[in-house]
């Protein structure tokens, strides 16, 4: 495995600072905060712009053919800049499963906008009894004529509130087994009958929503895949999902550039402390095994493969690193450390309390810890079933 990048990659992650440099300014961190809302209009449509949300996609689809590498790159830097990039990874997850599934005419009307940064599209997929076994949706769908009636409730429809439109996991048939009786709509989220209802977690920012459907009527256009074929789509949209993100950079950025000059009662530097360099060069350690087990990943892609065993290995690894280290950053900066991104005395800018609750709930979306653990003992490691197949 080749871990250096070439020069043009290199050439082009400049481009990317220089960008954020001048898009991602305090306005829309501030915004993002007031909002909880991990997604900024202005910021999304200057990507449009650059043509960065279709980077990776052939040209004839009227994306840019970035290969693996510089759309690596491209994340790792919003990451590092702590960008509000969930809008795009949720939409661009989308539009990649309607290249593969969606009708000419979906592809035609909705992915020109998608790229053009004018559309982001939610995830309603988990429902209040069914998140990690996801095929267990009970949403219902039932055709009426050319239309379908939706009815029942999503939560955790990250977006949901700026989205214009849902993915949507329904049940079409009760009566066939869990994963072949589910099909997936592509809803306008202005469709009535649909209600956004903000839930707020530990996360920062926090905010997430609940979404309710009344006999939400649908035309049979919006379906994505075939009917009770949902969970191939699915399965391709989840492939699509899991990748691994850097470990705790920002954080440990942050807290050096703290320790250089916060001073122990004694009036020496933190940083001169021995046990603290230690600390700090563990968390350091641990971002390396982040960034090469996602550099693995994208390996795994740029070779043709579909990396899953390796993305679940990556973001379980990421996703709990962080919460390790950032937990050990702020026990480093004692109880100061507590103190939020918004209050101006907050030691390393308030990025390690952000992050440590960050990493809490990153630990569950995207696949529980556990259920990660499973994908790679099964899939990777060919042990046996951890729970029998329903
Ligand atoms: C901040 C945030 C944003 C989210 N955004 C979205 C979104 O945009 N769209 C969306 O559809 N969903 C979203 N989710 C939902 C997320 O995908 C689910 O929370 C997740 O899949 C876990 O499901 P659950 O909450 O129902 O927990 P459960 O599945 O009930 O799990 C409870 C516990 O049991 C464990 N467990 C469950 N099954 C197994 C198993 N087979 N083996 C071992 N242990 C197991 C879990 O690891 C966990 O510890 C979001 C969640 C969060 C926290």
């Amino acid at each position: 495995m080749d871990f250096a990048l070439h020069e043009s990659g290199e050439a082009f992650r400049s481009e990317v600072r220089v960008f954020l440099a001048e898009h991602l300014t305090q306005d829309v961190r501030e915004r993002v905060r007031r909002t909880g809302t991990v997604h900024d209009w202005r910021f999304h449509r200057a990507l449009g712009a650059k043509g960065w949300i279709g980077a990776g996609w052939p040209v004839e689809f009227g994306g840019q053919g970035r290969g693996p590498w510089e759309l690596r790159i491209f994340y790792e830097e919003c990451a590092r800049a702590d960008a509000p990039t969930d809008g795009l990874s949720m939409t661009l997850m989308v539009a990649n499963t309607l290249r593969v599934a969606g009708t000419e005419v979906q592809q035609r009307e909705i992915l020109p906008r998608v790229l053009a940064g004018e559309v982001v599209i939610c995830l309603g997929y988990s429902e209040p009894d069914t998140g990690s076994d996801v095929a267990a949706a009970r949403l219902s769908a039932i055709r009426d004529g050319d239309d379908w009636i939706l009815n029942g409730q999503k939560v955790f429809t990250s977006l949901a509130h700026e989205a214009q439109y849902v993915f949507l996991l329904t049940r079409t048939n009760a009566d066939a087994p869990k994963h072949r009786g589910l099909t997936m709509f592509l809803v306008p989220m202005d469709t009535p009958g649909i209600d956004v209802e903000p839930l707020w977690t530990l996360g920062a920012p926090g905010r997430t929503n609940r979404t309710f459907y009344t006999d939400v009527r649908v035309p049979d256009a919006a379906r994505v895949g075939d009917v009770d074929g949902g969970w191939d789509v699915m399965t391709a949209a989840l492939t699509f999902e899991r990748g691994g993100t850097l470990g705790a950079v920002r954080a440990l950025e942050e807290t050096v550039a703290w320790a250089r000059t916060a001073r122990r009662p004694d009036g020496s530097a933190v940083i001169d402390d021995p046990l603290v360099r230690r600390r700090l060069a563990r968390v350091a350690i641990e971002n390396e095994v982040a960034a090469l087990l996602s550099h693995r990943t994208t390996w795994t892609a740029a070779e043709g493969h579909l990396p899953g065993v390796e993305g679940s290995m990556a973001k379980l690894f990421s996703s709990e690193s962080v919460q390790r280290c950032t937990a050990d950053l702020l026990d480093l900066m004692g109880t100061e450390g507590l103190l939020t991104q918004d209050q101006p005395d907050a030691p390393a800018a308030g990025a390690v309390e952000a992050a440590h609750r960050k990493a809490a709930v990153a630990r569950i979306y995207g696949g529980t810890s556990e259920v990660l653990r499973s994908i790679v003992a099964e899939r990777g490691l060919g042990l046996p079933r951890t729970r029998a197949a329903r």
